[in-house]
């Protein structure tokens, strides 16, 4: 069969047997193969063709309803072997996007899988995981990651793509950006719908009343006997604090040791004090993150945990 001139080059298989337009372009590749791949392409495959169906070359043509570029990124990871970078391996957030959108619409459940496996590395389900996330961020392998607009997408695609898991974490980004930098703000409300923008700002409460900076310094109270400061620490501490207001309210567990916050915040108190307040720390920040789901609407860790074991093939933990 003769190449067209408008072919999409990785895309065309002279014995394919049908033709899939992209934008102006087109592929012609294996009808069997793909609905092997996705039951309901298999489905879409097998209705009968009526006698106006479209054709091309004289192959039935089939147009995807999706973006254009979507849909390239898709089939060649479908037909290309080792076009889509398998976790830890580097890849593309558009290319990483378009894969999880298209395998989750027509059921691909290898592909869906080894896409959430990558985004799984960035959105934690449990409170270690995320404080060391918050702390290494250098060593992600998504190309485009690490702004509030990539933060956005997966917001949107989550829901999308039902991965309920990924949120809270992402709600909690979500939280810090549009407290750190005061232009978010505009891209959330363009993105977002108020619906989703309400559940942002509800980190900011949920913050205040779970993680709390007065309820840190309080857990000194009670350290008369331990403190070697003549318990100026509790002082020094708020004031240190009071200064650090605005990051701490954006990214309270970022304090978490060992970040040069929390050094920050331990080299003011006493070796006892700094061990209380440590303590107390961590007692907050688990507090605020079991609560953390159920205060933006979506059931518990419990639930949520279950619906990751079983998007990423793993045995479910609680
Ligand atoms: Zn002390």
């Amino acid at each position: 069969m003769e190449l067209p001139s408008n072919h999409v080059p990785d895309l065309w298989f002279p014995d394919g047997n049908v033709v899939i337009r992209v934008g102006e372009r087109v592929c012609c590749v294996y009808k069997g193969f793909l609905a092997s791949q996705s039951p309901v392409l298999s489905d879409m495959f097998s209705f009968p063709q009526p006698q106006s169906v479209d054709t091309y070359m004289g192959l039935p043509t089939v147009t995807f309803p999706d973006a254009e570029k979507d849909v390239e990124y898709w089939l060649k990871t479908l037909l290309i072997p080792g076009y889509f970078q398998i976790y830890p391996g580097t890849i593309e957030a558009k290319k990483l996007f378009a894969v999880l959108r298209l395998s989750h619409k027509y059921d691909v459940q290898y592909f869906r899988r080894c896409a959430l496996q990558h985004l799984a590395r960035y959105y934690a389900t449990d409170l270690d995981e995320q404080c060391r996330l918050l702390r290494s961020k250098e060593e992600f392998n998504i190309e485009g990651s690490g702004n509030i607009r990539f933060e956005t997408d997966v917001y949107l695609l989550a829901f999308e793509t039902g991965t309920p898991w990924l949120i809270p974490s992402l709600t909690y980004t979500l939280h810090k950006y549009s407290s750190i930098i005061g232009h978010s703000i505009d891209h959330l409300a363009a993105c977002l719908s108020p619906f989703d923008l309400a559940k942002v700002w509800r980190i900011r409460g949920l913050v205040e009343k779970k993680i709390g900076m007065d309820s840190l310094v309080h857990a000194l109270d009670d350290n008369s006997v331990g403190c070697s400061k003549g318990m100026t620490c509790a002082s020094d501490t708020c004031r240190l604090l009071t200064n650090l207001y605005r990051a701490y309210g954006a990214d309270p567990l970022g304090f978490s040791p060992p970040s040069v916050l929390s050094s920050a915040l331990c080299s003011e108190a006493c070796s006892s004090c700094s061990a209380v307040l440590q303590e107390r720390h961590r007692e907050l920040c688990e507090a605020f993150w079991a609560a953390l789901p159920e205060q933006i609407g979506l059931g518990t860790w419990v639930e949520l945990r279950a619906i990751k074991a079983r998007d990423l093939g793993q045995p479910t933990e609680d």
